[in-house]
């Protein structure tokens, strides 16, 4: 009798959590919808708005076959211009999704910090428009002797690239970006991406991060960009098991980057630990 009550019982307490459970997924299923939605609604509005420039352009274009020359060429530029914040934008979009969705497949190897920082820097270099001001002057203090890392080169050198692309392009020429790097304990290195640019207010310190946070608005936006670069960086560096995080003395005192990466394990007991910063 006691048994076949004890098996009620324990039969109704798993019935109860099975429902329970049922509505927390419920409930994770609607956020996820609501998440989409909203991505959908803001991914939407990022593309409408370089579209209908290229479109006033066209047709003002097309209309007008005696523009002169000068205008004519501001509207090309202009088109083409918003043609590849376009391609830029579908481009991390995609990105971002194929790392969240957890479709991205790790090639992981013992590498050298120097090697993708040089890479990253040609890469800032290279995409950055010679018309455009002079990039501020650039400063590593990153000591030969670190031990390897254990990462995907593509993906660090991404992180990089996109770190020290927003500190060159949120600083005004004549200022600097130092890239450091050191030992945190004896299982991972941290990497720091200081400027002396405009900085970011201390509430917006975790918000940067967000899909799409540009503090301008997109539709304000005077630096181009998609707003997307923080979010891939965080999925990237999350996706080895690290953290990345911001710090600022608010705003025109600059801000840094930070973020930790595994050191590879047969490089590790080549380490002197230094202490945390954090
Ligand atoms: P974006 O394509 O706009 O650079 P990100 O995701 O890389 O997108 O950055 C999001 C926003 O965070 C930027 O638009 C800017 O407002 C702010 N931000 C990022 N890096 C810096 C920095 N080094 N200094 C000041 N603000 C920054």
């Amino acid at each position: 009798m006691v048994e076949a009550i004890a098996t009620q019982v324990g039969v109704a307490t798993l019935q109860a959590e099975a429902y329970a459970n049922l509505g927390d997924l419920n409930e994770q299923l609607a956020a996820l919808d609501r998440t989409r939605s909203n991505l959908i609604a803001i991914t939407g509005h990022e593309l409408r708005t370089p579209l209908s420039t290229i479109q006033v352009c066209l047709e003002s274009l097309a209309s007008d076959p005696d523009m002169p020359p000068e205008l004519r060429q501001v509207m090309l530029s202009t088109a083409l211009d918003d043609a590849e914040r376009m391609r830029t934008l579908v481009q991390d979009f995609l990105t971002l999704s194929r790392l969240e969705s957890g479709r991205v497949e790790w090639n992981t190897e013992a590498l050298p910090l120097h090697e993708c920082l040089s890479l990253a820097i040609s890469s800032v270099r290279t995409r950055t428009n010679p018309e455009a001001a002079a990039l501020p002057t650039l400063i590593l203090e990153v000591p030969e002797d670190l031990p390897l890392v254990r990462a995907d080169g593509e993906w660090l050198v991404e992180v990089l690239s996109k770190l020290i692309d927003n500190a060159c392009k949120f600083t005004p020429s004549g200022g600097k970006v130092t890239i450091l790097a050191q030992t945190r304990g004896d299982r991972e290195l941290e990497v720091k991406v200081a400027d002396t640019g405009r900085g970011i207010s201390r509430d917006r310190l975790e918000t940067v991060f967000d899909r799409f946070y540009q503090e301008e608005g997109a539709l304000r936006r005077s630096t181009g960009g998609t707003g997307l670069g923080l979010a891939i960086c965080r999925q990237i560096v999350t996706g080895w098991g690290g953290q990345i995080w911001a710090k600022s003395g608010g705003k025109d005192c600059g801000s840094q980057f930070h973020f930790t990466i595994p050191i590879a394990p047969d490089s590790a007991s080549e380490v002197t630990p230094n202490p945390s910063p954090r």
